[in-house]
């Protein structure tokens, strides 16, 4: 190449290097980094995206909370404590923004203690949603393996960069989250053997704490060519290479159940005097919840690192019940997922109460938490996926037979149109009950077979069961109530026989109620 011919792009430069590297080395080089893509946007005369506003947080710890709630369930330590840290941590920025900083602010670096599929990561990814900040999560032990361990730390700043859409000052207020991080620990008595653990918590400690971390990796080449390629452009001048990590929120966790035989025995040494029965009677999570700094300590954590970390806490297995809730209640709940795949083929699904009831139970085996629903739920609902929308089918019941049995039940639907719609209406019908329980707070319940005889009616008089029940049970409310106040009772459970007459079954039991109300008069 003779000097006056103009130098190649660096995207040329790059190709024919990756075409060498190929060559050189096959598939065991990678030649490329997210990371650079984000900062390419960045036109090479300006300085990176930086916009110098004030970090706008305004919420309060039962705000950040209550948001919470309507996506995680259970784990109220956990939400009300990261709740009050990140309140605590924006506040503290803001007001470092205002340059009213308190000299000795700890900052309020998370550890949370909890086995997997129980609610981790997504509080953490609902609160930066919340909040408007980047968010980034990977698991410790990927940097104890690569024994490398400098640059790929703080590639988890990096990758701030690239999900904030290369908005340095946004990356600088993100959220990173480090799974696994009791993988990382390194006791006593292998020290020498794993040193790498201590060498990725010494890195960490300096994120957390406050560092500049260079916008590029210096072990990625296209991100360094890039750079000399900017600089030349620039006549040789630097522009801002680094990010701030000082008010980056760190949040690390991991299952911890290693270190449970550790808090055992000093809490029944301490425990002695009183019969020492205390760590043997207390459950795992509460063990957990009485882990101290020295504690980890002994686990294999340097003290500093431990101490970087005052906020701790312990997130709770999942119950069956919490797994149902979770089904019934969250706004994340797979069952959204699953109804609108279902719609974009025209096809309703609904969730009886039994059903998920039966999806509870049985990812609460697979001992994966929360994670299992949606495992049982793509075991169950997978061939009707495949089957349904190819058929005439329009709509269907998860019920816990289909739970329990998906393929006999795709086959009873596929087959027998009528069999699909009747569990259709039986839904609708439990449907009805739950609607009236929640407008008029009192607790109907029909018994089965005058749920039977409801569908029956429908299909004769070729009414919806929805208008059918409103037609029946037109006065009920009134009715209920009364019974409600004269006899305390708010739960009414209605026979077959019931529907011959409605309103005079009613009107029975409003006047025995009164009669119950004066019995010594
Ligand atoms: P981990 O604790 O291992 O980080 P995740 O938070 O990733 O687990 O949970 C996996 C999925 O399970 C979440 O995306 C969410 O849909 C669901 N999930 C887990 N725990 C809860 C919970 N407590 N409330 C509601 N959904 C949950």
């Amino acid at each position: 190449m003779s000097s006056d011919q103009p130098l190649p792009s660096p995207e040329e430069i790059q190709k024919k290097l990756s075409e060498f590297m190929k060559q050189e080395f096959g598939d065991r080089v990678v030649f490329a980094s997210p990371q650079t893509e984000t900062v390419e946007t960045t036109p090479p005369t300006e300085e990176p995206k930086r916009k110098e506003i004030e970090f706008n947080f305004h919420l309060k710890p039962k705000e950040v909370k209550a948001h919470l709630d309507r996506f995680v369930i259970q784990q109220e330590d956990a939400k009300k404590a990261l709740a009050i840290a990140v309140c605590d941590h924006y506040n503290h920025v803001k007001a470092a923004e205002r340059g009213e900083e308190l000299r000795d602010y700890v900052k309020q670096n998370v550890l949370l203690i909890g086995p997997t599929g129980v609610g981790k990561t997504y509080l953490i990814k609902t609160i930066a949603d919340l909040i408007g900040v980047p968010f980034v999560k990977a698991d410790a032990t990927k940097f104890s393996e690569t024994g490398y361990v400098g640059g790929d730390v703080e590639d988890l700043v990096r990758e701030l960069i690239h999900r904030a859409d290369g908005d340095v000052n946004l990356a600088s207020y993100g959220i990173v989250y480090l799974d696994e991080i009791d993988k990382i620990a390194t006791p006593a008595h292998v020290i020498g053997r794993d040193v790498s653990g201590r060498g990725v918590q010494t890195n960490l400690l300096k994120l957390m704490e406050e560092t500049e971390v260079p916008l590029r990796s210096p072990t990625d080449i296209q991100a360094q060519l890039q750079a000399a390629f900017e600089y030349q452009r620039r006549g040789g001048k630097v522009k801002r290479e680094t990010i701030n990590t000082k008010h980056i929120l760190f949040i690390v966790s991991g299952a911890f159940d290693q270190m449970l035989e550790i808090i055992r025995k000093r809490v029944r040494q301490a425990d002695i005097g009183f019969g020492g029965h205390l760590a043997e009677s207390v459950s795992e999570a509460e063990l957990q919840r009485r882990a101290q700094t020295e504690d980890f300590v002994k686990y294999g954590f340097e003290p500093e690192f431990i101490g970087r970390l005052p906020v701790r806490v312990v997130l709770d297995k999942l119950t069956v019940a919490d797994l149902y809730h979770i089904l019934k209640q969250s706004e994340g709940s797979v069952i959204k997922q699953y109804e609108s795949s279902f719609h974009a083929f025209g096809i309703d699904v609904m969730f009886s109460d039994e059903g998920l009831h039966a999806v509870a139970e049985k990812a609460a085996l697979e001992n994966t938490g929360a994670r299992g629903l949606l495992t049982v739920c793509e075991r169950g609902l997978r061939e009707f996926k495949f089957e349904l929308p190819s058929s005439t089918v329009r709509q269907f019941v998860v019920t816990r037979s289909l739970v329990e049995n998906p393929e006999a039940e795709l086959q009873r639907i596929l087959n027998e149109p009528a069999y699909a719609q009747r569990e259709l209406m039986r839904q609708l019908v439990r449907d009805f009950e739950r609607r009236f329980e929640g407008k008029h707070k009192l607790r109907m319940r029909l018994e089965p077979d005058a749920v039977e005889e409801i569908i029956e009616r429908a299909q004769h008089a070729n009414k919806s069961v929805t208008d059918l029940c409103r037609e029946l049970f037109k006065d009920y409310q009134f009715g209920l109530n009364l019974v409600k106040s004269n006899a305390g009772q708010s739960e009414f459970v209605i026979p077959r026989s019931a529907l011959a007459d409605p309103d005079k079954f009613l009107s029975d039991w409003v006047v025995s109620s009164y009669r119950k109300e004066e019995p010594s008069a």
